[in-house]
């Protein structure tokens, strides 16, 4: 028998209150330490040699499922065919996992960047996911749609003009602008600016179990949580990003809520901790009882 050169599926559930999130893992994503900003090189490698993790940083690129009983909701939908090979997993797992894109009635957006938005169209640039509504911040909706954005005005924007078009032009229709707040019964939008203007976390809270899901806060956990001060080049207001990177990890500190992210490592949920001038993340051992 031939040696196989994949992972099993990438699939795993878990429940928060009445609620199930499953995590649908979409592939991973190599980026290069000089991309980061905020402590220096030597540090960022230390602290992945000290974890044992891969050099450059290896992310991993998530998407998770939500059913609430009332909706089947989507949270992000990975990279698509349209990125790098290292993506694009999603229809597969969510196949593994029992899932169709025609079943879900909403998918809500952290933030319009491919690596969490281009899933939403096939090869040629169809619609994936036809009937559901698309939450997004409202901000964020409308800094990638700004044709003066054209301008070269953000550095951090421009490599992701074209992916962000083709999403907003073929789904026009279907996107729901929204704010901080209720976006669906037991699930809220915690604005999370500065990695992109509308950058966005979703909380779930059920039968008195919060999970809070920060999207894009941490890219490299490895590295963003002992130092919440190291920022990217994809930030499009670093000094925003960090700030809210500390105001999410503190709130989720203070409250003992459960956390996940587009980033995190499978299976990717986890409590946080302060610990020393950062944070430390405590991952949950993978459960076979759900
Ligand atoms: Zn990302």
């Amino acid at each position: 028998m031939k040696a196989p050169e994949r992972q099993t599926p990438g699939v795993y559930k878990r429940r928060i209150g009445d609620a199930m999130v499953t995590v649908i893992n979409d592939g991973f994503l190599d980026i290069p330490f000089e991309i980061l900003r905020g402590t220096e090189l030597d540090d960022m490698k230390e602290l992945m040699q000290a974890t044992f993790r891969s050099h450059p940083p290896r992310l991993t690129v998530n998407a998770f499922v939500i059913e609430t009983g009332k909706n089947t909701v989507l949270v992000d939908v990975g990279g698509g065919s349209t990125t790098v090979y290292s993506m694009g997993l999603l229809l597969d797992n969510l196949e593994s996992a029992g899932f169709a894109p025609n079943d879900f009635d909403t998918v809500l957006l952290t933030h319009i960047h491919p690596d969490h938005s281009s899933g939403l169209l096939g090869p040629s640039g169809e619609v994936l996911f036809p009937h559901a509504e698309i939450v997004v911040n409202e901000d964020e909706l409308n800094f990638w749609s700004d044709p003066a954005l054209r301008d070269g005005r953000s550095a951090a924007a421009t490599p992701y003009l074209d992916s962000a078009d083709m999403v907003i032009e073929a789904y026009r229709e279907q996107f729901r602008p929204s704010r901080e707040g209720s976006v669906l019964p037991h699930i809220s939008l915690l604005a999370l600016p500065g990695h992109t203007p509308g950058h966005s976390g979703y909380e779930i809270e059920s039968a008195g179990e919060t999970l809070v899901m920060w999207g894009d806060t941490v890219h490299v956990p490895e590295i963003q949580i002992p130092r919440p001060q190291v920022t990217s080049e994809y930030d499009v207001d670093e000094g925003l990003a960090h700030s809210n990177r500390r105001r999410i990890f503190e709130y989720a500190a203070k409250e003992g809520h459960l956390v996940t992210g587009g980033h995190l490592h499978l299976p990717a949920f986890a409590h946080i901790i302060p610990d020393g001038q950062g944070f430390r993340l405590v991952p949950e051992p993978w459960a076979v009882v759900v």
